[in-house]
Parts: structure tokens; C-alpha cells; sequence
């Protein structure tokens, strides 16, 4: 008999999305000429860059001839690609990577959810709340995240991000092995400063943990002071592996393409006290289970680091940075209190008089036609804010600001 792995039994029922698509549809079944403008997406909408658009084509001509034709890939992805992403993406902030320390993949998420199979199942790990929600639950399909009980996996340290400590995660009490961090924060829309980063690394140098470092938003950093890469930090090539996706950065959510950094000086050890080198493992571990992004995505990636390419890319950044602006300011003078949405692009709004998450998005759905994300759906902590994204287009969010107004002054 084959027995199931019992561990997905344990999965708790992550609803957010499809509750909201429930509601959103219930509210137009009653409403049907209500022009309803999602805020709540967490996908891009603006078409790809022109120069990735002809590297793409180009790449599907060279599929077409024999002499240029692509099959399988190294499984790291293409030296061509990595060399670009350490030239481009970390020499400029003062971090020598070699580009066998990177990993091509088909996005951060694959690799935000696998990396957990190079350490022991019985590691102990920390996460902050709210939190996209892979950490965790590609933990609890292995077993490491223990069982739920109120609210919470008995394994899993909580680091709360609220108001009182500014979205700044304490730094646990006691010595966890794993720690996932991401900045700018899914969904708080929240960096971490240079000096708070520098306590983590140390944190992970002293007790001997590892630092699962989600980069994915580094591209919408506008302050200089806010660092990039975990790797900005001294000693973090010891104790941290970084994803970086070209999803929101460059709109590639359809096409696939992110990159995992797996440092050589990176380590972890044996029951018997050994150290030994992850890196080769990942690249084991690559090889045995992923044969490598498709060629034609890296040929856009690699179009993102011409001068073309990254003039577009940064215009559409700004763009969608430009709606964050355009939401925060409205919003900031309606009287919420509104964090992010500077150098990320996702704002986090407060709840007026605490209305809880999920209340409030049915009030502004009914009241301005217009849907967020209730915050309590990335965590405990989310309870009393809704996520909204910049995402969309200029003329939406216009419309959507004034709706909200309107709706306020009612
Ligand atoms: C969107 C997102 C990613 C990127 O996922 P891809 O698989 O690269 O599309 C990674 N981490 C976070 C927190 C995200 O929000």
C-alpha cells in the first residue's frame, strides 16, 4: 500500500485568495454594473520591455536553425546569464560573487520552497508575521514545521512586524537554524535598514544558523541607505542564501526566470561536527531534479542588463512606483495611516478604528468598489490592515483614490 505523506494533511487551508475572488464575485452578482477595480492582485500588469521583447524573439529564431538551435542547458543556467547578474546586480554594491555561486531557476518561488531539502527536517525555524506564505508551508510538507495549534506550528518562532516595532522583526531570544527574511517586505511593503540587517547576520554567525534571504522587490529600492543584497553585510556570504526574481522586477510572472545565491563560504554541519560547503549540494540537488530554465527566458533576463534594457525596466518601475506615490499621499490625507509603498510596491494601510481585516475589505468593496487584500490572510499579525498593490494601472488607481474619498466624505 502506498501510504500518502500525512504531512499535507496537516496543511492548513490557505482560502485568502479564492475567499476574496468568492466575495468580490457575490458583490457583482448583486451589483452587475459596478466597475469594480481590484487593488488587491499581487501581479504585474505592465506589458514586457521592448529590448526583452526582441531578445525573445531572437531567441525563438535561433531555436529555429540547426547551428542555433538550444537543447538541454546546464542545469545552473547559462554562464552568459550569470555572468551578467554578477556583473550587474552585485559588483556595483561592492559584492564579488564567482557566477558559480549563482542558480538560474524558473522563479523565486520553486526555489524559496525547495531550498529547506539541504538541511536537516528536524532544524528549528523562524519566520517574521505576516509572511508570504511558502516559507511555511513548504516546511510543513516536510514535516519541520511541527503541528498547528492556535493559530500557529508548534516548530515555527513568530517574529511579530507591527506598529510598535515598526515592521522591524525582535530578533528571537533563543538560537533558531533557519530564518527566512524578506525585504521589501511581502506585505508590509517595509525595508530593513543596513544596521538592522547587520544584527540578523551576526545573529546567524553567533548561533551558527542560516539566513533564507528573499530579495524579490530589491529592484523598487529608491533610499540609497537601504541595502540591496543581504551580501552588502559583512559575513553574510557565511551564514545567507538570497533569491532575486525577475518577476516583479522586469514583469516576468508569465515568462519564469528568478536566480538563487548560494554562496561557497556558505556551510552547515554534520551530527558529528563536520562543516561542509552547501553549494555543491544545491548544485547536486539541481542537477538530479531540474533541468534549467527554458532558454528563450534567459535570453530575456539577460536583455534586462543591456542599457536599453534597463532604462525600460526602470521606467516601468517607475511607474508602478509613481502609483504608490499618487496611493499613499490620497490616502495619507483621508487620515489613514499608511506604511510602505516607497521603496516597495505594496502599501500597508491601518484599518480605521481597528476594523478587523476582513470587515473592512467588505465595507470598501460595497462602499467604493474596490478590493484589497485583508492583512490577517498573511498572518496573525496582519489583523487590522489590508495590503494594497501599485500594480495596476495609473488611470485605476486615480479613479480608485477619488472613489475612496468620496466614500469617506459621505
Ligand atoms: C512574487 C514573489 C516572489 C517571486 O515569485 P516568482 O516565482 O519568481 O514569480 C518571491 N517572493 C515573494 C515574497 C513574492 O511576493
Amino acid at each position: 500500500m502506498a501510504l500518502i505523506n500525512e504531512h499535507f494533511l496537516k496543511l492548513q487551508k490557505n482560502y485568502l485568495f479564492a475567499d476574496i475572488a468568492k466575495k468580490v464575485n457575490a458583490f457583482k452578482a448583486t451589483h452587475p454594473k459596478a466597475d469594480v477595480i481590484s487593488l488587491g492582485i499581487g501581479d504585474v500588469t505592465q506589458p514586457l520591455c521592448p529590448a526583452v521583447i526582441e531578445a525573445m524573439h531572437k531567441a525563438v529564431d535561433d531555436m529555429a536553425h540547426k547551428d542555433t538551435f538550444h537543447g538541454y542547458g546546464p542545469e545552473q543556467g547559462y554562464l552568459w546569464l550569470r555572468e551578467a547578474i554578477v556583473k550587474n546586480d552585485f559588483l556595483p554594491r561592492g559584492v564579488h560573487l564567482d557566477p558559480d555561486e549563482i542558480f538560474v531557476n524558473d522563479g523565486a518561488k520553486s526555489d524559496t520552497g525547495n531550498i529547506g531539502e539541504l538541511v536537516r527536517w528536524d532544524n528549528s525555524m523562524a519566520v517574521t508575521d505576516p509572511i508570504y506564505p511558502v516559507y511555511v508551508d513548504s516546511n510543513v510538507m516536510n514535516g519541520r514545521s511541527g503541528y498547528f495549534e492556535n493559530g500557529h506550528w508548534s516548530n515555527v518562532t513568530y517574529m511579530p512586524c507591527t506598529e510598535d516595532n515598526n515592521f522591524v522583526p525582535v530578533i528571537p531570544d533563543h538560537r533558531v537554524d533557519m530564518i527566512y527574511l524578506c525585504y521589501p517586505n511581502n506585505p508590509t511593503g517595509m525595508v530593513i535598514t543596513r544596521e538592522e540587517l547587520r544584527k540578523w547576520v551576526n545573529y546567524a554567525i553567533h548561533n551558527d544558523s542560516i539566513i533564507f534571504y528573499d530579495a524579490a522587490y530589491e529592484a523598487f529600492i529608491r533610499d540609497e541607505n537601504i541595502p540591496h543584497s543581504i551580501y552588502e553585510i559583512r559575513g553574510a556570504r557565511k551564514v545567507a542564501i538570497e533569491f532575486h526574481s525577475y518577476s516583479k522586477t522586469a514583469g516576468f510572472t508569465g515568462v519564469r526566470c528568478g536566480y538563487t545565491v548560494v554562496p561557497k563560504e556558505l556551510t552547515a554541519a554534520t551530527m558529528d561536527g563536520n562543516r561542509l560547503p552547501l553549494n555543491p549540494f544545491w548544485l547536486r540537488r539541481q542537477s538530479t531534479k531540474f533541468n534549467g530554465t527554458s532558454y528563450i527566458s534567459q535570453r530575456a533576463a539577460e536583455a534586462i542588463y543591456t542599457p536599453e534594457g534597463k532604462r525600460q525596466t526602470q521606467a516601468t518601475i517607475n511607474y508602478y512606483m509613481e502609483n504608490a506615490r499618487i496611493m499613499h499621499e490620497a490616502l495619507s490625507q483621508l487620515g489613514f495611516k499608511v506604511y510602505g509603498g516607497t521603496d516597495a510596491p505594496y502599501l500597508w494601510v491601518k484599518t480605521p478604528g481597528n476594523t478587523p481585516s476582513w470587515q473592512f475589505f467588505e465595507e470598501l468593496l460595497y462602499g467604493a468598489q474596490i478590493v484589497c487584500t485583508p492583512g490577517v490572510g498573511f498572518g496573525p499579525s496582519g489583523e487590522g490592515f489590508v495590503r494594497l498593490t501599485s500594480f495596476g494601472d495609473r488611470a485605476n488607481c486615480i479613479e480608485a483614490m477619488e472613489r475612496i474619498r468620496k466614500w469617506m466624505n459621505k
